[in-house]
């Protein structure tokens, strides 16, 4: 019994790239539990929800080693992640501690660039 991997031909071939990630941390989880595991950690949101913070990890990390700034990749994954129907009871909070603990390399990235960034917004705005 091995991952299913399921991709949407409608999807651009950045958003395929992503996919494949995603997917991939997802075969490895696969691969490093078990496929049984695997399928019990899917039924408890709490467990499912390291696994998908894992796998969405892996589509920013693609996404910053292909050019992407870290505050973005990180935001875009943090609504994902928001956006799925599992997680719909848990608070954002909850979502971005499992996320910053999943992945924390690009979570201290995007902190920096996000503090730049304002520095920067702060300085053009002062007169
Ligand atoms: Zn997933």
């Amino acid at each position: 019994m091995g991952p299913v991997q399921r991709f949407n031909p409608d999807l651009s071939d950045s958003g395929l790239a992503r996919t494949r990630a995603h997917e991939a941390a997802h075969a490895s989880q696969c691969r490093r539990d078990g496929a049984i595991w695997h399928f019990v950690h899917g039924v408890f949101p709490s467990q499912r929800l390291a696994a998908e913070a894992e796998a969405y990890c892996a589509e920013a990390n693609f996404g910053v080693a292909n050019g992407g700034q870290a505050r973005l990749e990180y935001a875009r994954i943090q609504d994902e992640l928001r956006e799925m129907p599992w997680f719909r009871r848990l608070s954002s909070d909850v979502l971005n501690d499992s996320l910053a603990s999943q992945c924390p390399t690009i979570a201290v990235a995007a902190a920096r660039e996000e503090a730049d960034w304002q520095a920067r917004w702060h300085r053009a705005g002062s007169p």
